[in-house]
């Protein structure tokens, strides 16, 4: 807009007096509030009322030991009266209609015929010229309906400026106002509607701060003495939308987004959830679905809110907004090197909903950006070699679980499953891998390399030291419990957790101990289950190794008449359930769908308590 013009004009000032009443009993109608309710059709009562209120009010104050006078309110609308707003931009339109009567002095919008030359806003008026004179000549028309109204404008708080479309220097235009010269803005910033108009270079002073809020806001939190969950939170609540503002009035590029705002939220993000500097980041902004902490990205929110933007200004009922949203749109398609397009994403759900609502168009917008944006980070983490190993393996719906359950687990071990998911624990092979440990062996066998795998479910040291047992036996208690608390009529069950465990011998003579044995002899059905906390890249090892151990049992029950049934049940050490194995469960028990859910949140919650106390022991004998 600015590249077509050599010179552009423009001024900003605030009215002094918001207008006075009394004077104006001379016009015609009585007074200007009067004509201009008159002037624009305001049924009659209304005018009655609004003059019954404006007419000889008076006002005092009183306190305890002394009162004024009565003072007689003569200019100026009543704040706190309802109506004041209604009434002020009543009369303030008087001044929009007298300057948009001299369009060919206004900015034109190249090849329509929309020119623009006044943008009002309440008490906050700006005017747009073609060229300094024709500024002058707006500022005339100004100056006759400020004589005519019996207003006055605050000279010294008005701003002018205009500036070279080709470089963008600003020039002072040496414009007057009623004999006066209007300041020239130079180099100083001023706001309008809150967006900070800074001429020389309104995009870098703008992204310096956007950066320093985001800094001064996140260093607040990262002080206050509150856990990590609770930083979270307020990063969550409180420090986004406290940036919605400046990311949706200024356009950035999406770079500059990702590198400097969102890396300056990740840093701070990364400290708070206690994630290792060489995770990636993608735990912290995927969804729970996919097992992530689901706080906010910058990044994303940036793009979301710039689809709004771009929706409302291309739905606008001004016709002008329209048009300059269209160019904007066009420039979007012809540039090849804006990697993110907002308009273009809000022109193509037009297309494909042609009767959508501006809400609608708004909310299938950003989710596209949203689902565009999680599809882009579960392919990083997919790729990645090592760290992606749980998100890939993990089955529909386990990832949600599992990202439930970090809520309810105490802060250490949450700190812990987080960089256990993404193998950034500083096991022996990850210390010797970073280049901090001569050797990455396992203290306890100093045999095998210290890896996660090794230390949750390989080391044959900690197996010998039932350390893997106790974990076992954690959530296999939770299992039987629940069973048991829901075991239907006729059924008798008994599980290998002690010296109450007893194998129903007359189904099958055996001295094979399965986790747990739930039999009823009026149907005669049998289910022998057994758990398994394996790492997640060996599950389906564990349930086959498990299969075939107890492949003879099974035959040999089945053969008394027995119906039988072998269910295989998996917690992940990483605390991810494998959902088919709970989902048999309560079908052959008959659980309801709440308590088999929390029953796979509360398994989850016990393999990562029972993991982490292995994890903590992993160099050390004793404990
Ligand atoms: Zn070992």
């Amino acid at each position: 807009m600015v590249a077509r013009y050599f010179f552009q004009c423009l001024i900003c000032y605030d009215f002094l007096n918001l207008f006075t009443y009394f004077l104006f009993k001379n016009l015609p109608v009585k007074g200007l509030i009067q004509f201009s309710l008159s002037h624009y059709h305001a049924p009659s009562k209304f005018g009655s009322i609004v003059d019954s209120l404006y007419s000889g009010l008076s006002a005092m104050v009183l306190t305890d030991d002394w009162c004024t006078p009565c003072i007689p309110l003569k200019i100026g609308v009543y704040q706190g009266d309802p109506m004041s707003v209604v009434i002020f931009n009543t009369v303030i339109n008087t001044l929009v209609d007298t300057v948009k009567n001299k369009p060919e002095l206004g900015y034109k919008i190249s090849n329509t015929r929309y020119s623009i030359n006044i943008l009002q806003y309440a008490d906050d008026t700006c005017l747009v010229g073609n060229s300094p004179a024709a500024c002058q000549q707006l500022l005339n028309t100004t100056e006759q309906w400020l004589n005519w109204s019996g207003m006055k404008a605050k000279i010294p708080k008005c701003s002018a400026t205009s500036f070279q479309g080709s470089t963008g220097h600003s020039i002072n235009p040496q414009l007057t106002l009623s004999g006066q010269n209007i300041p020239f803005l130079g180099n100083n910033t001023i706001k309008f509607l809150g967006l900070p108009i800074h001429i020389p270079n309104t995009s870098v002073q703008s992204k310096i701060r956007i950066k320093e809020k985001l800094v001064s806001l996140l260093t607040i939190v990262d002080k206050i003495g509150v856990t990590r969950r609770q930083k979270l939170m307020i990063y969550k609540l409180g420090v986004c939308p406290r940036l919605n503002w400046p990311l949706t009035i200024f356009q950035f590029s999406s770079t500059w987004i990702e590198r400097e705002l969102e890396a300056t939220a990740t840093r701070f993000l990364k400290k708070w959830s206690g994630l290792a500097k060489s995770a990636n980041t993608s735990i912290l902004y995927l969804p729970k679905r996919e097992g992530g902490l689901e706080l906010p990205s910058l990044l994303t929110l940036y793009k979301k809110l710039q689809v709004s933007r771009q929706a409302q200004l291309l739905t606008s009922s001004d016709p002008c907004v329209r048009r300059v949203a269209e160019y904007g749109l066009r420039a979007e398609e012809n540039s090849k090197r804006v990697k993110f397009r907002p308009a273009v994403i809000v022109r193509n759900t037009m297309q494909e909903m042609p009767s959508c609502t501006r809400k609608g168009l708004t909310s299938a917008g950003r989710n596209a950006v949203v689902k565009q944006e999680i599809t882009s980070r579960m392919s990083t983490v997919l790729n990645l070699p090592r760290q992606g190993g749980m998100i890939k393996s993990s089955k529909e719906g386990a990832a949600e679980i599992w990202a439930q359950t970090l809520n309810t687990i105490p802060e250490n071990e949450w700190k812990f499953v987080l960089n256990a998911a993404h193998d950034t624990l500083p096991h022996n092979a990850n210390l010797h891998l970073w280049g901090e440990k001569e050797t990455p062996i396992c203290p306890l066998c100093k045999k095998e390399k210290q890896t996660l795998l090794h230390v949750l479910n390989n080391c044959e040291v900690a197996l010998n030291l039932r350390r893997y047992n106790e974990r076992h036996d954690l959530v296999l208690a939770e299992i039987s419990r629940t069973i048991i608390l829901n075991l239907p009529q006729g059924f008798e069950t008994t599980t290998d957790l002690g010296s109450e465990y007893s194998f129903p011998q007359y189904l099958a003579a055996t001295d094979q101990r399965p986790d747990m044995v739930l039999w009823n002899d009026t149907t005669k059905s049998v289910t022998l289950l057994e758990l398994t906390i394996p790492f997640d890249t060996l599950l389906e090892e564990a349930a086959k190794r498990k299969k075939v151990k107890y492949h003879e049992l099974v035959s040999r029950i089945k053969g008394s008449g027995y119906e039988t049934t072998f269910l295989t049940i998996e917690v992940e050490s990483r605390g991810l359930p494998n959902l088919s194995g709970f989902s048999q469960l309560r079908q052959i028990v008959g659980l309801s769908k709440t308590v088999t859910k929390s029953l796979m949140r509360e398994t989850t919650r016990l393999a990562i308590i029972g993991s982490y106390k292995i994890w903590c022991s992993r160099n050390n004998i004793n404990i």
